[in-house]
């Protein structure tokens, strides 16, 4: 079995950026790319690795190759400017959170020149990227799976085998379908309390002292919502993609979907409110917009 040496990582945005750090941490040689004019080279000055310049040079190169990009969509088009640099052998992990049917398209295509595709999303956020403490959820061959190990290792502490290529993607995209629900739920819920006369901030205590506690209640209504900040680091366009994979997967299966459609609905008309660039935890304008009021912790 080769040892896993040489990454090639290509976007390294939000999540990127600090999940190639670890990887470089961890004593892998890592190339990075990004379609951002400057933000290979201004990681190498300020983490290290080498920039991958020429990107199908560094994509023949390596032993792994990662996607970390916002779509499949844009995976996919990174797939067709490397693909006649690849070689048998080679494993491309793709870390974004993408559509299962577009990820086992592309894992279709390869396998015809012998490279092994594997779908590996994460959970955990920016702050988690940093700390190399992601929950990592994966599918493909579980051989392929052994040699990248320590690749993963490096940027996660939970590495989840879900089935095969794409089962990652699907449980991610449900993992946010639960998390955007919370989230949107808890937001009203604080509205509602505070036309009440409830203080937000003491009902955030409650509820993480309470069944109704949830990763947003946790770690985004004070930290995010209630500060007006708005800055998680996790884009609001990101989420609705992310809704729309739990959808479509649903409707590919024939489940019923009657909550997961009124949740991507509701975070897509926030898209559509806010404009583009905006935050995840930004949709909470949407509920305070739909009540006429702005939740403020009381004085
Ligand atoms: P981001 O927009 O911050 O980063 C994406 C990067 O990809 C950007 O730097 C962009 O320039 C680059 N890029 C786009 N097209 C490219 C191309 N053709 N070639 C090279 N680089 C290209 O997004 P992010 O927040 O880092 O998210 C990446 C993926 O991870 C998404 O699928 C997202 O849903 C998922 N995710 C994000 C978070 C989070 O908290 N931000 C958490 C878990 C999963």
């Amino acid at each position: 079995m080769n040892i896993v040496k040489r990454v090639c990582f290509i976007g390294i945005g939000n999540m990127g950026w600090p999940m190639a750090a670890q990887l470089l941490k961890a004593g892998f040689e890592v190339a990075v790319s990004d379609a951002v004019a400057g933000r290979a080279m201004e990681f190498v000055a300020t983490v290290g690795g080498t920039a991958a310049t020429d990107l199908a040079e560094s994509a023949r190169e390596a032993d792994v190759i990662i996607t970390m990009l916002p779509t499949s969509a844009h995976v996919a088009t990174v797939v067709e400017q490397i693909r006649g640099s690849l070689r048998a052998g080679q494993i491309l992990i793709d870390m974004s959170s993408g559509a299962p049917a577009a990820t086992q398209k592309i894992a279709k295509d390869l396998e015809s020149i012998g490279v092994v595709v594997l779908d590996a999303p994460v959970s955990g956020g920016v702050s988690r990227a940093i700390t190399g403490e992601l929950a990592i959820m994966s599918g493909g061959e579980a051989a392929a799976l052994d040699r990248v190990e320590a690749v993963l290792r490096a940027m996660g502490t939970t590495i989840h085998r879900i089935g095969p290529v794409g089962a990652g993607q699907a449980m991610k995209a449900l993992n946010n379908l639960v998390s955007a629900g919370g989230f949107l739920i808890a937001v009203e819920a604080l509205v509602i309390g505070q036309q009440f006369g409830l203080d937000p901030a003491v009902m955030t205590d409650v509820l993480n002292a309470s069944t109704g506690m949830n990763n947003s209640t946790q770690k985004k209504l004070k930290q995010f919502v209630l500060s007006r900040k708005f800055d998680s680091g996790f884009g609001l366009d990101l989420m609705v993609k992310d809704l729309s994979i739990a959808l479509e997967v649903g409707r590919d299966h024939a489940a019923p979907t009657p909550f997961a459609a009124l949740c991507r609905e509701m975070w897509a008309s926030a898209g559509t409110m806010l404009g583009k660039g905006e935050d995840h935890t930004a949709i909470a304008r949407l509920s305070e917009q739909l009540a006429g009021v702005t939740l403020a912790e009381k004085k």
